[in-house]
């Protein structure tokens, strides 16, 4: 008894426990509540199954694809539990936080339900949090104010060069971003890049560089960029690593925020920034499939040069080659480094 006492103790922190409720609504429709909430590092998840009707959508799961597919007006929408993308149209659209399974249910957060499904689908929705000590969601509008403030540039005219960099390696602690086989996770893969990166400033160049972890730790978005609100910091690195339902999708994809204010040359300074990485990938024997300009959540709507890099497909063998060993990922680094440094020197 005593023991099995015991062991119910040990348990108990492990145990997954539904907690809080939100409401949610299509717009003109009575809201609807529902109960079965999880909260992960702050954030709620929602059971999709429960939240697709509510939204006038139907969705169901592949156990042998490990894909749920949303029937939506604007065709079929594919997710992948772990996975940072939601694929529309044959595009991939980011998502703040991958879907998960909790507590034997595919689970979304509630960025995807109030924000990223309906701006994506055109739909008006409702959404609340009525946990009254759960801080309530920002809207889209309040995190891009946030984001566009830590990312307004902040380089005095005359100032030339990069003063100091910020490095944002993704995800960490229990979010453990894309995953690939044999257990390789975009929070490691990240992490290492961004050390091996923040190594050679100090090493050759003695800038400083900040990057917002430093360790496999979990943090809210307002404390990840910390690390940019230095006034020093001329440029922004955010590293991620991909993955794809097709093991063909290789390279890496770097990313910039649609418009910027422009520089003389017509091209905003993340575009220089962005080319200049992309070369030194390219001579590094790192594929690049392209530079795109997405609205990104993370890239703000700020003009501090800003690169979100998708380093390679960890469901790809050869790109898991280099993502996944630290040899490949110092090249990475070394090729970001030299990207980096080639764009001070423009500046
Ligand atoms: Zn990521």
């Amino acid at each position: 008894m005593l023991r099995t006492l015991f062991l119910l103790l040990m348990l108990l922190p492990t145990l997954n426990v539904a907690e809080g409720a939100v409401q949610l609504a299509l717009e003109g429709t009575s809201p609807v509540t529902i109960d079965e909430v999880y909260h992960r590092d702050g954030v709620a998840y929602l059971a999709v199954d429960e939240v697709l009707p509510v939204l006038g959508l139907s969705g169901s799961w592949d156990s042998v694809k490990h894909v749920y597919s949303i029937k939506t007006p604007r065709g079929r929408a594919q997710m992948s539990p772990g996975s940072q993308f939601l694929r529309l149209d044959g595009q991939f659209q980011p998502i703040t936080n991958p879907p998960s399974f909790i507590d034997g249910r595919l689970r979304v957060d509630e960025s995807f339900v109030a924000i990223h499904l309906p701006a994506l689908l055109n739909l008006s929705v409702y959404y609340r949090n009525l946990d009254p000590s759960v801080e309530q969601m920002p809207t889209q509008s309040s995190l891009d104010r946030l984001f566009s403030f830590l990312l307004h540039k902040q380089k005095p005219a005359g100032v030339k060069g990069l003063r100091a960099v910020a490095i944002d390696p993704a995800h960490g602690g229990s979010d453990p971003g894309s995953m690939g086989p044999k257990g390789l996770k975009e929070k490691e893969v990240a992490l290492a890049v961004a050390q091996g990166l923040q190594k050679r400033f100090k090493m050759r160049l003695g800038l400083p560089v900040y990057l917002s972890r430093d360790a496999d730790y979990s943090m809210t978005a307002a404390q990840r960029f910390a690390a940019v609100n230095n006034p020093e910091v001329d440029a922004l690195i955010l590293l991620h690593a991909q993955s794809a339902l097709s093991e063909s999708s290789r390279g890496a994809v770097l990313f910039i925020r649609p418009q910027e204010r422009q520089a003389e040359d017509g091209g905003g300074d993340s575009m220089a920034l962005a080319v200049q990485l992309s070369q030194a990938l390219n001579r590094a024997g790192i594929q690049v499939a392209a530079i795109e300009r997405a609205p990104l959540l993370p890239l703000g709507k700020g003009d501090l040069p800003t690169v979100l890099v998708e380093l390679g497909y960890l469901s790809n063998e050869a790109d898991r080659e280099t993502l996944g060993q630290p040899a490949g990922q110092e090249r990475l680094a070394e090729a970001l480094y030299r990207g980096l440094k080639a764009f001070a020197k423009q500046q």
